[in-house]
């Protein structure tokens, strides 16, 4: 009997071993660069500097706990609010005392394709200024820079100028190929938040987990479409109070569909960012897109945002009379 039950444990033991090994060896290796746009926060305007700090603390405690190395875009002229300055750029040092890096995101939140080449070449300028200092202080260097509202260029001239532009001030640009559109779902999370509305807040929070979920899943099948594999991915989010709460959350569903964090460089030296990209365009696009569009190929199939949400962001708009410039 004993030699009998014995020999049970041993085989499902082994059984059991095997099934391991079959899901490590099946498990994808995929890896993923975090960037967080629009710094100090998406809605720097409209929040007092108490309320940036104690979000960005919130945001880059997670961050830092959960090992998920990060790059931050600013928009410097978020900084100068009267009174609030030190305090502004206080948020940004955080940034680098938790061990995060800078990039420039312009110093207004200019697109190109609005500004025109001239105009967003001095808001490229104008925008390194604080974040320069600040980083030399830590001995780091500005070098890496994203589009606002990823405008690249209306035409190949402008967007070969532009990147010309770039790479003489020392920036490689940041591209992204993970778009979940956090920023819609946190300016209707942030009015939630305002006005206790806990129960709002959650179903928020469940769409945005789930559709950034569809997102990655969709991406994962484009990737293969148009570059034959799935590069080393670049995540875009925003700087909110969304994913101050929830950012831990958002790097579960990524840890589950196999993704390891990596660096913003380490993604870079992806051979998929050498691939050739004439995209241009009125409005920007992912780099996925990009790849898809110079091969011919017309991006189909990507998941419906939630209706609900733009709805309620519209709503938001018309009753406070503002309009929302900080998007992408
Ligand atoms: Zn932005």
């Amino acid at each position: 009997m004993h030699s009998m039950r014995f020999c049970v444990v041993v085989i499902i033991g082994f059984c059991l071993f095997n099934a391991g090994l079959i899901a490590q060896s099946t498990k994808p290796d995929r890896q993923v660069a975090v960037t967080i746009d629009d710094l100090p926060a998406g809605m720097a305007d409209r929040l007092p500097a108490t309320d940036i700090t104690a979000m960005t603390a919130k945001l880059l405690t997670t961050l830092r706990d959960q090992k998920v190395p990060v790059v931050g875009f600013v928009n410097e002229k978020k900084l100068y609010k009267p009174g609030e300055v030190d305090e502004r750029i206080k948020v940004l040092e955080m940034w680098l005392d938790y061990g995060f890096e800078l990039g420039n995101h312009t110093f207004s939140h200019v697109s190109l394709n609005q500004a025109g080449l001239k105009a967003w070449e001095d808001d490229v300028i104008q925008g390194e200024s604080v974040t320069r200092i600040l980083l030399a202080q830590h001995k780091m260097k500005l070098r890496y820079f994203r589009h606002p509202y990823l405008d690249t260029g209306r035409d190949l001239e402008t967007r070969r100028k532009a990147d010309e532009f770039l790479a003489q001030r020392g920036y490689r640009i940041a591209p992204i190929t993970l778009d979940g559109w956090d920023w819609m779902f946190a300016g209707v999370y942030e009015d939630a938040k305002k006005r206790n509305d806990t129960a709002l807040q959650q179903q928020i929070v469940k769409d945005y987990l789930a559709y950034h979920d569809a997102v990655f899943a969709y991406t994962e099948q484009q990737s293969v479409k148009v570059v034959g594999y799935e590069p080393r991915q670049i995540l875009l989010l925003h700087a909110s109070n969304l994913e101050a709460d929830h950012i831990g959350e958002l790097m579960d569903v990524l840890r589950k569909r196999g993704y390891r964090f990596i660096t913003l460089g380490d993604a870079l030296d992806d051979s998929a960012y050498s691939l050739p990209d004439t995209f241009v365009g009125e409005g920007g696009t992912g780099w996925i897109d990009h790849w898809a569009i110079t091969q011919g190929k017309i991006p189909q199939g990507a998941p419906v945002f939630p209706q609900w949400v733009i709805a309620k962001a519209k709503e938001l708009h018309q009753s406070t009379g503002q309009v929302s410039a900080e998007t992408q």
